[in-house]
């Protein structure tokens, strides 16, 4: 039996369902959870930087985590720092034998984990990880030859393949864990134990988020919410009605779990499992389909989880390598107009508004709006990836690039081009025009069939711009950019 453990939690920010937090309790009940807060966000290698609505999401989430930890007879410590600076030094000061903690696949954070567990390793410290982030770890879901798929559908096959497999059971929730000495509690709270860091433990998350919209987000912070969230989404008809529902932004039609997903304050066993329980119960084909296509959503986000793993190169540029070449005119005008939702396209203005002031966008709208910067604006879709991550709530490395790499048509997506049309796209997914007035109240009196368009009069206007480009004008000069780049 291990004296003293630390489980150390990173983008899985619950207590319940936890693989390796599961497994070190059971090697020891003497565990401690920690958590870093990195104070310059930048100063790892290609970490992401958190918009103002995940910091809102984190801290929310770990004022709950720290509850948990709490009533279940132990804490959740939270440091100010890097925790390759602190982790070991840490492991020293509590004289701990045993840091666990779960696997992540984002380029830097790998780094960052093989250099931890070294050090800690080459102290005489066990160090326990194991994938929890996926339902599948990437070296699960491979071809037969043992390479890693590049395309969605053989990569969905393999995976039903092994799921069916492994049938994921949900984990033990640890009950009864045995607390820091006060001693050792009282040094680090006053900053002593880990002296010339000069850091300090704080008792709770810091509050100064800078997240204007917590009242319009549909994602909501903590495990207990993201559990509320699922319920909702499987006994309320949403997840039965997905198939329709989930293309209609003006709807509530899609989970709104991203976030959840993106923190782990859901694991994705129990969504699946939730799945398979909504299976059982379907009472038609129409919702046996909507079930499908929504666990069809996991296994996208899986994908593009496994293809950054397995490339992680992807964050740096396209898939594809005449991408590169690609004469990107990047007019910064253009580009904010986009940005702050001024393009003068009610449907893609509605939707950056949404993304401004909510911190969340739907789906439809995102490929809408990805659609419009790179082929209608003719701006590199790395300029909207890095927005997109500036205000996402659920923002996420893999999902984000994959997301605006299918976008662009850059991927590892194998139809070549694709170019969405706004007013055709408004109309059928936003045929009363209901979205587009909700996030944009100055045009809201003008008829459906002209906010559809993007057809607004002249003298009713009031102060919303014109639109910045004709869309078919614009579809043209692309085309027209692309057949340089085609062959290459
Ligand atoms: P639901 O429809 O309820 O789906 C359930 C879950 O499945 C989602 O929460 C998500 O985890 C996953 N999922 C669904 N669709 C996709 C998809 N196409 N790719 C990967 N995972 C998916 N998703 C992110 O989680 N983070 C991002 O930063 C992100 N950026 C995107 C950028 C672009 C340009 C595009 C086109 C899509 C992006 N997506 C991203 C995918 C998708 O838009 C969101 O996952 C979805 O809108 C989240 O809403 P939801 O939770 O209600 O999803």
């Amino acid at each position: 039996m291990t004296s003293r453990g630390l489980f150390w939690h990173r983008r899985d920010l619950r207590f319940s369902d936890n693989l390796t937090l599961a497994k070190a309790a059971a090697e020891t009940p003497a565990l401690t959870g920690v958590f870093f807060f990195d104070p310059e966000c930048h100063s790892l290698k290609g970490k992401p930087s958190l918009a103002p609505a995940q910091r809102w999401f984190l801290f929310e989430s770990l004022v709950e985590l720290q509850q948990r930890w709490q009533n279940a007879g132990s804490r959740l410590l939270l440091f100010q720092g890097h925790a390759f600076q602190l982790l070991p030094r840490l492991a020293v000061a509590l004289k701990i034998e045993l840091v666990a903690w779960n696997r992540d696949l984002e380029p830097w954070a790998r780094a960052q984990d093989r250099e931890v567990a070294r050090v800690l390793q080459s102290a005489g410290r066990k160090v326990l990880v194991d994938w929890d982030h996926l339902l599948l770890s990437p070296e699960v879901v491979q071809t037969d030859g043992g390479s890693p798929y590049r395309v969605y559908g053989p990569f969905l096959k393999k995976w039903r393949t092994r799921i069916q497999e492994r049938r994921p059971i949900t984990i033990q929730t640890p009950k009864t864990l045995k607390d820091l000495r006060s001693d050792e509690i009282s040094a680090l709270s006053k900053g002593e134990l880990l002296g010339d860091l000069l850091v300090k433990c704080v008792a709770r998350p810091p509050s100064d988020h800078g997240f204007q919209g917590v009242n319009l987000c549909p994602c909501r912070p903590g495990e207990s919410a993201a559990q509320r969230q699922l319920q909702a989404f499987c006994d309320e008809g949403a997840l039965l009605n997905y198939e329709q529902g989930r293309n209609i932004p003006g709807d509530e039609g899609t989970s709104a779990l991203g976030a959840a997903f993106r923190f782990g304050t859901l694991s994705p066993r129990q969504a699946w499992s939730s799945a398979q329980s909504a299976r059982v119960l379907a009472r038609s084909e129409e919702e046996l389909r909507s079930i499908q296509i929504w666990e069809q959503e996991l296994v996208w986000r899986e994908f593009y989880q496994h293809a950054l793993f397995h490339f992680p190169e992807l964050v740096n540029g396209p898939y594809r390598s005449s991408w590169l070449h690609f004469p990107w005119e990047n007019n910064q005008q253009w580009f904010e107009a986009w940005r702050d939702g001024l393009t003068g396209i009610p449907i893609v203005d509605a939707s950056m508004r949404q993304l401004q002031l909510s911190g969340w966008m739907h789906n439809r709208c995102r490929m809408i709006v990805a659609s419009f910067l790179v082929k209608d604006l003719i701006c590199d879709w790395q300029l909207g990836e890095k927005t997109f991550m500036e205000h996402l709530v659920d923002g996420d490395l893999a999902a984000n690039n994959g997301g605006w790499q299918w976008s662009a048509s850059s991927g590892m997506d194998p139809k070549p081009l694709r170019i969405f049309n706004p007013s055709i796209q408004a109309a059928k997914f936003d045929a009363e025009a209901s979205y587009i007035r909700y996030w944009l109240p100055e045009i809201a009196h003008i008829s459906t069939d002209d906010l559809i368009r993007g057809d607004i009069p002249a003298l009713e206007r009031r102060g919303y711009p014109e639109p910045l480009v004709n869309h078919k004008h614009q579809q043209a000069r692309f085309k027209a950019l692309y057949a340089g780049i085609r062959n290459q």
